[in-house]
């Protein structure tokens, strides 16, 4: 078995790792990347499927993601915008489209003067939440003991407008069903970008792409550190104590001074610790799990919708696809739609066959541009349920009450080990951004541990 030594053991090649290791190597530390995978990326994957090149996972970027816009910059990547001219699409309860231009749903007077008040409440209580510290606010342990659909009922009784405001952090974003995570770990959610306004603006939240796809990012970042990023590595053991670590694979043995696990954390106990890790992470490790969604992506001869004066942007908290956008590569002659089925709708397509669920989804996007959605040229579903290395999308967070209990230990290091993930962010939480973040605190954590 081969034996290699290094100042820092970085598990995991995705924007995380990448990050964390460069940013050590420019301090002057060698480093190693260990990725279980045979690819660099993560959750950051770029393929060609059926001649057409496919985001299968993170794609967008925001305004306020400075670090990733930083970094999008720094690597000298070009980034457009997603195409929104034109008008919106909304399913109502009754089944009926209605176009629409703006942020509001085209919903009755009534019910839109119910969404804007619970907004205005949300966003004072958004502003109160520091997304780095979500468990210290005074009402933390209240607001992380009541669901987000619990919170939302008390609020009002109108179905439409509850339907509505819940699905920007649970279906479009926790990818969990709402009854499953608390007000707080919403309030996180929506404090990460900034407000809760800003969350439910399509147009900020899914303003820009990377031309030729944001995997580029972390391959990059890989490429800058040569041969010191391995594939096919997955970290089966680690030993710890005040010596550093050693970890191996089935094919390698690494002794280094810190390690950095820079993945999602539901993974953690894939690897066997020794000594095994304190309680509190043992307790706190087992309330994280993954959300689920599945990313399906319908390619078309042509933009067809733009013909309609639609711009793609399709939301319906009662369709089985309950938003869906324009997803055109730049500079690419073909149409390209994206649509997401999330959490108990994934759970329930999936019990169908390959060509049921395919009939399904089509169906669902037919209701919002009519029948010409059902006949793409090219149909692709990412299912990141499947990864043994992800297992779930997008990201993980607390279950009900572990939030305030368990968040402040977060990415608290343990002798050694430093964690990093898009999944322990603040500002970017479960975004590519917060995981840039974390690699680079996890970087200078370590740097000021070895100065001490
Ligand atoms: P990961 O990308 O999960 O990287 C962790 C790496 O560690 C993986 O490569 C894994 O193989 C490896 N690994 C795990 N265990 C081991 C082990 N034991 N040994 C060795 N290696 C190991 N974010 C956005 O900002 N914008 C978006 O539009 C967006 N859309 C998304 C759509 C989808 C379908 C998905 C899945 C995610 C999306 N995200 C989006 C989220 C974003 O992709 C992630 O938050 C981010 O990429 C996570 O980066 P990371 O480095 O923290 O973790």
């Amino acid at each position: 078995m081969a034996d290699i030594t290094r100042d820092v053991l970085i598990v995991g090649a995705g924007a995380a790792g990448t990050t964390a290791a460069n940013e050590l190597r420019k301090a002057g530390l060698s480093v190693v990347v260990l990725e279980a995978r045979d690819r660099v990326g993560g959750r950051l994957w770029t393929d060609v499927i059926d001649g057409a090149m496919l985001e299968i996972g993170g794609q967008w970027v925001s305004p306020d993601q400075d670090a990733l816009i930083e970094t999008i910059d720094e690597l000298g990547l070009e980034t457009f915008s997603r195409y929104r001219e034109g008008d919106s699409v909304y399913v109502g309860p009754d089944g009926a489209l209605h176009r629409f231009t703006g942020e509001m749903f085209p919903v009755s007077a009534e019910t839109e003067k119910v969404i804007a008040e619970i907004t205005e409440r949300l966003d004072a209580m958004v502003a109160e939440i520091d997304p780095d510290r979500p468990y210290a606010h005074p009402k933390a342990a209240e607001w992380d003991s009541v669901t987000w659909d619990a919170w939302l009922r008390e609020q009002s009784d109108d179905d439409e407008a509850v339907r509505n405001l819940a699905f920007a952090t649970g279906s479009a974003m926790l990818t969990k069903p709402t009854h499953a995570f608390s007000l707080l770990q919403s309030l996180l959610m929506a404090a990460s970008a900034g407000s809760y306004s800003n969350l439910v603006d399509a147009d900020f939240i899914l303003d820009k792409r990377v031309v030729g796809g944001l995997q580029q990012v972390p391959q990059l970042l890989a490429e800058r550190l040569g041969d010191d990023v391995l594939l096919n590595q997955p970290v089966r053991t680690l030993e710890w104590g005040e010596h550093g670590v050693t970890a191996t694979t089935d094919a390698l043995t690494v002794r280094a001074r810190y390690a950095i696990l820079a993945h999602a954390p539901v993974l953690y106990d894939r690897i066997s610790f020794v000594p095994s890790l304190p309680r509190r992470q043992h307790q706190m490790h087992q309330h994280l799990s993954m959300g689920f969604v599945i990313k399906v992506h319908a390619v078309y001869d042509r933009p067809f919708w733009r013909e309609q004066g639609l711009s793609g942007t399709a939301f319906s908290p009662y369709e089985l696809v309950h938003e869906a956008y324009d997803n055109t590569n730049h500079a690419d002659e073909r149409g390209t739609l994206v649509g997401f089925v999330s959490d108990q709708n994934a759970d329930d397509v999936f019990e169908l066959s390959a060509e049921e669920r395919k009939e399904r989804i089509l169906e669902s996007l037919s209701h919002y541009y009519g029948p010409e959605a059902k006949n793409p040229v090219v149909y692709y579903e990412s299912d990141w349920g499947t990864e043994e290395w992800t297992r779930g999308a997008y990201a993980a967070s607390f279950d009900m009450g572990g939030l305030h209990r368990y968040g402040k230990d977060l990415r608290a290091s343990v002798g050694p080990i430093h964690f990093a993930c898009s999944d322990l962010a603040g500002a970017g939480y479960q975004h590519v951004d917060g995981a840039i973040r974390m690699g680079r605190l996890a970087a200078a954590q370590i740097l000021d541990a070895d100065r001490s």
